[in-house]
C-alpha cells in the first residue's frame, strides 16, 4: 500500500496534542504511581503507534532521552524536546520549550483536585 502523507500528518498533529496535552496535565508533583503510570505509557504508546517507522524512531528516542516524569514541568519539557527531535529529523522548526507552559490546555473543567496545579 502506498503512503498517504496527508494522513499521515493529520494523525502526527492530533496525536502531539493528545501527548503535549497530557504531559501538562500531569501533577506538578507526580506520586509514584503517577510517575511509572506516566513513563510505562510513553513506552507502550511507542510500541503501538500505527505508524511503524515513526514508531521505532520515536523508541530511539526514548531509549537515548528516557521520559522525565519528576514534575510537570519536567515531562511537558521533555516530550517537547522529543518533539523537537523529531522536527529536527523532519527538517520542521524547532518549538521554544520556554513558552509550552499554557499552549495545551484540555478545556477540561477542574474538577480533580489532584489534578490543579
Ligand atoms: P506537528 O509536528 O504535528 O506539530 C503540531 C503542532 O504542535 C505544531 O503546529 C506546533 O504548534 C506544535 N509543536 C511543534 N513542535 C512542538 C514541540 N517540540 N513541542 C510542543 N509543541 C510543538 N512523520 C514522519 O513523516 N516521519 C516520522 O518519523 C514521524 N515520527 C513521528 C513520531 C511521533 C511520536 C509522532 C506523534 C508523529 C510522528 N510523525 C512523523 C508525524 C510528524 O511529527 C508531524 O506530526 C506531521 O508531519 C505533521 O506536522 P506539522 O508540521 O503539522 O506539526
Amino acid at each position: 500500500k502506498l503512503e498517504n502523507a496527508t494522513l499521515k500528518a493529520e494523525l502526527g498533529r492530533a496525536t502531539w496534542r493528545f501527548l503535549h496535552t497530557t504531559a501538562a496535565r500531569l501533577p506538578d508533583k507526580p506520586t509514584k504511581d503517577e510517575r511509572a503510570i506516566f513513563e510505562t505509557f510513553m513506552h507502550l504508546f511507542a510500541l503501538l503507534y500505527p505508524c511503524g517507522d515513526c514508531a521505532r524512531h520515536f523508541r530511539e528516542i526514548l531509549a537515548k532521552y528516557p521520559p522525565q516524569s519528576g514534575s510537570r514541568s519536567a515531562a511537558a519539557g521533555w516530550l517537547c524536546f522529543a518533539h523537537n527531535v523529531v522536527n529536527e529529523r523532519l527538517e520542521k522548526p524547532a518549538f521554544d520549550c520556554n513558552t509550552i507552559g499554557d499552549f495545551y490546555d484540555c478545556g477540561c473543567a477542574d474538577d480533580d483536585k489532584k489534578k490543579k496545579a
